[in-house]
């Protein structure tokens, strides 16, 4: 049995059995996009089942579907527009462009931190020369990642391919927000595309052009940073590689969160929570760890962030972010949008408190309003300082925006009780990358069974596409009939069976193995005389053990197989 994956074999088991084609292979192909195929669509779908399971099923967060195409605008206060940049050379001779960064690895720990000017001199100090041609490399330059399009015809607005889901969440705030009765925590989570223009799209699913995330977004009160359940994973451990240095250290949450390696406990709750996913998605826990960025590989305003990594054929790989992002983003989301992003945290008594607050003129309102300036007083006084916009103040008062000028208002500091008071809640973050986690479970699942000739998929069977293959032992003497009356009653839309009758049993077996189906059910001539009449013979993926079972018990025993129940049992 051998467990090392060479990435060409596993990728070639991948397009054989219809895990994963690479797309536009009919016209040549184009680097970094990949097709699903069936049996890898099942299986990604069902990884997305689980962590749905997890967080909307267990946390109770909300799930929503936002568009893939955005306005500038939106990017723009993401920081998106001027910030999502990797560093590019062209060759000097053959024009072909390059990472920067890559150019330079060899030589360096962490190459990606390194500025345009300092890559420059790399390339000079280490001598490094374009890797087709041997031609000079030219100026490092700056190489924004987005897909730019436009939305519309003519003098269309300046549009992009998302490259993450999150932001769909963020611009879509206040509507959670309500939605939530105005309570926080609010956890909202997301799957679909994003896209990244990757200068250099390899190592297979793990830098692709268009891709697959799961990403969740958990707003919290910036002063509670917990979390309910935190008491019953306090004691489970952690592989993690905090910022201070290279060693790797096993602990518990709480020790992590008590120790100060991990920021807080919702965050610490999150890293575990990532870990109970991946695990239960199949992952090796011993090729699993959490990695701590560094100082100045951490955005500025994150309050911390670890990277779930996995060991694979690659090397240490990183699939999932688990970042606390502090206000940044509804704080920017506010600030260019003009629209305030706040939660109202209501105190347990009200407080005595120096609050600005605006004050309308109810002397200058009257004869200019009328009737109306009831209405309008009021809606002013509703509003904060926050909200003047250019010395005005917009109410809108039966679905008619009323522009106020400072001669109807003034700002004042009053003492007075006050209930509560606004605050913009922080982002605890958990992004995962569907595709690299897809990759990482099944490097992690194959094995090469070399008694056999030929590659297992360990898969678990929570996730694997088939969960039962059903096959009359030859397609004749009714033992077909008989197998497909059984595929019939076993394959559903939770649980996808396979049948086949074609080739040697033998055959048969391996391509169940190679595809990751957990068990297999044969028809034999048994079935129909003898003391095991009436029965089927059910065999089992990882020791292919087989065992008999009566034909009419085959859903249930499926059933019990998939919620836990050892095949020994049977
Ligand atoms: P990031 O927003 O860069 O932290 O990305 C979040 C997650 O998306 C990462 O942990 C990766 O698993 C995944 N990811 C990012 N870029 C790519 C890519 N080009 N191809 C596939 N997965 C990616």
């Amino acid at each position: 049995m051998k467990t090392e994956v060479n990435s060409n074999d596993l990728m070639s088991v991948c397009k054989r059995r219809g895990f994963i084609w690479p797309s536009f292979e009919l016209y040549g192909g184009v680097a970094g996009m990949y097709d699903y195929g069936p049996t890898g669509f099942s299986l990604r779908n069902n990884i997305v089942e689980v962590w749905r399971d997890i967080y909307k099923g267990r946390e109770g967060f909300v799930e929503i579907d936002s568009e893939t195409v955005n306005p500038r605008e939106v990017f723009k206060a993401s920081g998106h527009v001027d910030n999502f940049e990797d560093l590019i050379t062209y060759c000097t001779k053959c024009q072909a462009p390059f990472r920067a960064d890559h150019l330079v690895k060899p030589f360096y720990e962490n190459a990606d931190v390194l500025s345009a000017s300092d890559l420059e001199k790399a390339f000079i100090e280490h001598g490094v020369v374009c890797p087709e041609c041997g031609g000079k490399l030219g100026p490092v330059e700056e190489f924004n990642l987005m897909f730019k399009t436009t939305i519309g015809p003519g003098s269309a607005r300046i549009g992009y391919l998302r490259p993450e889901t999150a932001q769909g969440i963020f611009v879509n705030f206040l509507n959670l927000y309500r939605y939530n009765r105005e309570k926080l925590p609010m956890g909202v989570i997301q799957t679909g595309r994003g896209y990244r223009n990757e200068i250099a799209p390899r190592q297979g699913m793990i830098r692709m052009r268009e891709f697959n995330m799961m990403e969740v977004e958990l707003f919290v009160d910036p002063e509670d940073k917990d979390w309910v359940r935190f008491k019953d994973i306090e004691n489970d451990i952690l592989t993690l590689v905090p910022n201070t240095g290279d060693e790797t250290v096993t602990m518990s949450v709480k020790e992590a969160v008590d120790k100060k390696i991990i920021a807080n406990r919702v965050l610490a709750y999150f890293v575990n929570t990532t870990r109970q996913l991946l695990t239960r998605l199949g992952i090796n826990p011993e090729k699993l760890r959490f990695r701590q960025h560094l100082k100045d590989e951490m955005a500025h305003y994150a309050a911390d962030c670890w990277d779930a990594e996995v060991l694979l054929s690659y090397g240490w790989t990183e699939i999932t972010g688990i970042a606390d992002r502090g206000c940044w983003d509804l704080s920017r989301h506010a600030e260019f949008s003009g629209t305030e992003l706040t939660h109202f945290k209501k105190f347990d008594e009200p407080k005595e408190m120096e609050v600005t607050k605006i004050i309308a003129k109810h002397k200058a309102l009257g004869p200019k309003f009328k009737g109306k300036a009831k209405d309008i007083s009021a809606a002013m006084e509703s509003k904060t300082p926050g909200d003047i916009k250019n010395g005005n103040l917009t109410v809108n008062i039966d679905g008619e925006d009323i522009i106020l000028t400072d001669e109807f208002f003034e700002i004042a500091t009053v003492n007075e009780k006050v209930s509560g008071e606004r605050v913009v809640p922080h982002v605890i973050e958990p992004s995962h990358g569907l595709d690299r986690i897809f990759y990482s479970i099944l490097e992690h699942a194959y094995v090469f069974d070399e008694e056999k000739g030929y590659a297992v998929l360990r898969l678990k069977p929570e996730v694997a596409p088939i969960k039962v293959g059903v096959f009359p032992l030859m397609e004749k003497d009714g033992l077909d009939v008989l197998a497909k009356q059984i595929y019939e009653k076993v394959h559903t839309p939770r649980i996808e069976a396979y049948y086949d009758g074609a080739g040697t049993i033998g055959k048969r077996y391996a391509r169940m193995d190679e595809i990751g189906t957990p068990w297999c059910i044969t028809v034999d001539y048994e079935a129909f005389e003898g003391k095991d009449a009436g029965t089927v013979t059910i065999r089992d993926r990882d020791s292919s053990q087989q065992k008999r079972i009566p034909i009419d018990s085959v859903p249930s025993v499926i059933d019990s197989l998939l919620t836990g129940k050892p095949f020994s049992d049977l």
